[in-house]
Order: structure tokens, then C-alpha cells, then sequence
């Protein structure tokens, strides 16, 4: 019976492990694959459209092309590196079962990341965090910036896509 428990701790303290090394995964992949993106925007698109547009045009995109990217880093690491919010500390009831803290109406626990969340909304393994009360809002602009950068390069590689597919 002793043994079984043991046996148990050291299986769930490898998992720990295991997890601990693979969650910060997707957030590099997630990064890496926007900075491709950026890349091939960047070194194969543009260099392309500054032919065929005007300098004023193409200065105008550019400039456009950095405000994007800097909103998207930088709301891709609010989100991530915010802690998104637990509940004070206190023994008043309802209690969360596994912290054995005060759990409020709209705190739910993630056994992820091992705390109650405010408002939690979902764990997100992109971010490898909750989105949470403090960083809703960065998570949310990220994903906005994210589609306004897919528009942005449909928009920005018009004659690229134009030239080379269609004629
Ligand atoms: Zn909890
Ligand atoms: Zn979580």
C-alpha cells in the first residue's frame, strides 16, 4: 500500500517534469511561425511589390507592416507572461477543493497551471497560461492584430499573388 503511493508520487512528479519541458513548446513553434511569416513577407514579397508600386505606396506599407508585428509580439507576451489573476487569499466559503482557498462565483480551477483563475476563459497551450482577467485583453488583441496581419499580407502581396499565379 506504502509502495503503491510512493510508485504514484514518483510517476506523477515525471509527469510534472515531462510537462514542464514540452509546455513551453507550442509558444516557441507559435513564434517562430509568425517570425517565417515575417520573413517571407519581408525578404520575398516586398522586394517584389517595390517594382511594380510607388515609393510612397511602398514606404506606407512598410511602415504598416511594423506597426503590425511590434502589436503582435508585443501582445503575444502580455498574454503569455501576465499572470492572469487568482483570488485573494482567504478561508471564506465556497472553498476551491484542491487549493483550499476562497474560490468566488466566477473563479475556476486550471489543473494546468495549479491555481484558480479569475474569469478564467480557457488554458491556452499556445501562451502555455490562462487568459484570465489580467491578460483577456492582450490575448484578445493578439488575435486581432494576427488577423489584421493576414489582411495586411493579402493586401501588401496583391500584385506578387496578381503576376504570378493569375497571368
Ligand atoms: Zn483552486
Ligand atoms: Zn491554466
Amino acid at each position: 500500500m506504502a509502495n503503491d503511493k510512493i510508485s504514484r508520487c514518483k510517476q506523477e512528479a515525471l509527469l510534472r517534469r515531462i510537462n514542464k519541458f514540452l509546455a513551453p513548446l507550442p509558444f516557441f513553434f507559435i513564434n517562430l511561425l509568425i517570425l517565417v511569416i515575417i520573413c517571407f513577407e519581408f525578404l520575398v514579397v516586398l522586394p517584389y511589390e517595390i517594382e511594380v508600386r510607388g515609393f510612397y505606396t511602398f514606404m506606407a506599407l512598410v511602415a504598416g507592416g511594423i506597426y503590425i508585428i511590434v502589436n503582435i509580439y508585443y501582445h503575444l507576451a502580455k498574454a503569455a507572461f501576465t499572470n492572469p489573476g487568482s483570488p485573494r487569499k482567504s478561508d471564506q466559503a465556497p472553498l476551491c477543493n484542491v487549493c483550499d482557498n476562497y474560490k468566488p462565483h466566477t473563479v475556476h480551477h486550471c489543473s494546468i497551471c495549479r491555481q484558480c483563475v479569475i474569469r478564467m476563459d480557457h488554458h491556452c497551450l499556445l501562451i502555455n497560461s490562462c487568459v484570465g482577467l489580467h491578460n483577456h485583453r492582450h490575448f484578445f488583441q493578439f488575435l486581432a492584430f494576427l488577423f489584421l496581419g493576414c489582411f495586411y499580407a493579402l493586401l501588401s502581396g496583391f500584385y506578387t499573388i496578381y503576376y504570378n499565379i493569375f497571368t
